[in-house]
């Protein structure tokens, strides 16, 4: 591990394609390997931070390092035609404009909008798309502040990248916050608002209290938590500590605890490492002083973080530091799968290691987790059923509230890697979420079955 270095003045410093061969560490890698990342982060996001570079990365082990890994552009990354392509414009000297459309091309041969997540769930209020906003789980509003598109560093399997250009001009993020207000007046079925990003963190405190002032102002007896998608806990503990507006964050949280809501920060740490500074320890302690609960969420990761003890490790630490794990995702359909991609099997097999080896403080875990079309659907396992081998399945949410927590099976498949590469078992035609299901009674009104029809079109198509 790399040893720490001092924090006196710890100031933000971000690296990308422009600026990386700075990095003095990267003397460590050879040209071929830097070149590769140039090649790379031309296709996909690529931006680190000194934070990153000096107490995270183990440069001894890079490149094949995790958490280098996670923030740099490797070779493997790409499929060898997409790499070749984009080395040979690379080292024709192709212009900018020529190298932008091979990238486009190449992003959007990577299924850049995995479970039409954006055209699907986009709610719609007095005839309006809310582009910013998306409404698929009945309780949960997930909301992106057109200011919070961007991270503190990008996570190399991560490809949210088409929402890391958006509109950030105040006006816009003010009309915004105005519509997220009206919305939940008018769905008191919604009890949770979710911001998400990109990273809503790296706003300034005063754009996030933009955007959170207006709720609590509001009078919405609805509205009970608010919950905050961040990996900045990882990538910039500073945040919380030493920045010029840390204090004024840390307020923010206070006021939102005094309002009698519940605010959950739903970090995002993908290896045991990003828990062992002093800046993340001290940054937790201080959330936590606020009043806030943090929970915690990862994918699991070839290269990265595909071991159970390492899992096991992750958990047992964020528990000691007063953290409660929530989720492990199944690394989704897009990007670079190919690189990242673990099959169910395996990761349920890492999930179950790992669950068996901790305390019941730690299994408050749910996973491995399939954020799909119809809902996020977990792999319990592996059974035979007279002797057929299947896999059992349970949706933790659903598009129709009714199908969560139902058991249900598919073929057993070992290369499967998603919910769309799985048959149902026992011959059956199709899932019982996919049927004619007519929607549950218990629904309130009519949005969710709106929801349960898209869903329903969706998975049949
Ligand atoms: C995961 C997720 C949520 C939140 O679900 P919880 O199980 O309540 O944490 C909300 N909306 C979408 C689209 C999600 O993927
Ligand atoms: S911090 Fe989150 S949104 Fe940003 S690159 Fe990583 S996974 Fe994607």
């Amino acid at each position: 591990m790399t040893p720490q270095r001092a924090t006196s003045t710890p100031q933000y410093k971000a690296y990308t394609l422009a600026n990386f061969r700075e990095i003095p560490q990267l003397a460590a890698l050879s040209e071929e390997q830097k070149f590769a990342a140039e090649v790379v982060g031309s296709v996909l996001p690529f931006r680190t931070n000194r934070y990153v570079v000096e107490e995270l990365i183990d440069w001894d082990a890079a490149p094949d390092d995790p958490i280098f890994t996670l923030t740099f552009p490797r070779r493997e990354m790409l499929l060898p035609h997409h790499f070749a392509q984009m080395a040979d414009l690379i080292k024709g000297q192709a212009s900018a404009a020529e190298i932008r459309r091979a990238a486009d091309d190449i992003r959007e041969q990577l299924n850049p909008h995995p479970a039409g997540q954006m055209d699907n769930n986009v709610p719609i209020l007095n005839g309006e798309r809310l582009s910013g906003m998306q409404h698929k789980y009945r309780e949960t509003v997930l909301f992106f502040p057109s200011q919070g598109q961007t991270c503190h560093a990008y996570c190399t399997f991560c490809f949210r990248w088409p929402q890391f250009v958006g509109n950030r001009e105040l006006k816009f993020a003010a009309r915004q916050a105005e519509t997220l207000v009206e919305y939940v007046r008018t769905h008191p079925e919604v009890s949770d608002i979710l911001f998400t990003g990109g990273d809503p963190m790296i706003m300034k405190s005063s754009a996030l209290a933009s955007y959170i002032e207006p709720l609590l102002d509001a009078d919405l007896p609805s509205l009970r938590t608010i919950r905050i998608g961040t990996k900045s806990l990882s990538y910039w503990p500073f945040r919380y500590l030493t920045d010029p507006d840390a204090g004024e964050v840390l307020a923010l949280f206070e006021r939102i605890v005094k309002s009698g809501r519940h605010l959950a920060i739903m970090a995002h740490f993908n290896h045991p490492r990003e828990l062992q500074t002093e800046a993340v320890e001290r940054a937790v302690a201080r959330i936590r002083a606020t009043g806030a609960q943090i929970r915690t969420q990862s994918p699991v990761l070839s290269h990265i973080n595909d071991s159970s003890a390492l899992w096991a490790e992750m958990w047992r630490r964020q528990v000691q530091l007063g953290m409660i794990p929530y989720y492990m995702f199944v690394v989704r359909d897009t990007g670079a799968q190919h690189y990242f991609g673990v099959p169910l099997e395996r990761a349920w097999e890492i999930f179950r290691g790992a669950y068996s080896n901790v305390s019941g403080l730690s299994r408050t875990v749910r996973g491995p987790s399939m954020s799909a079309h119809p809902g996020k659907v977990q792999v319990l396992g592996v059974s035979s059923v007279r002797n057929q081998k299947v896999f059992t399945l349970r949706f933790i949410q659903g598009r129709d509230p009714d199908w969560v927590h139902r058991p249900f099976f598919a073929q057993y498949d070992p290369e499967a890697v998603w919910l769309d590469d799985l048959k149902p078992a026992f011959g059956e035609e199709r899932f019982f979420f996919e049927g004619k299901a007519t929607p549950s009674r218990h629904h309130a009104g009519r949005h969710a079955i709106r929801h349960t029809r898209a869903g329903r079109k969706q998975v049949v198509a």
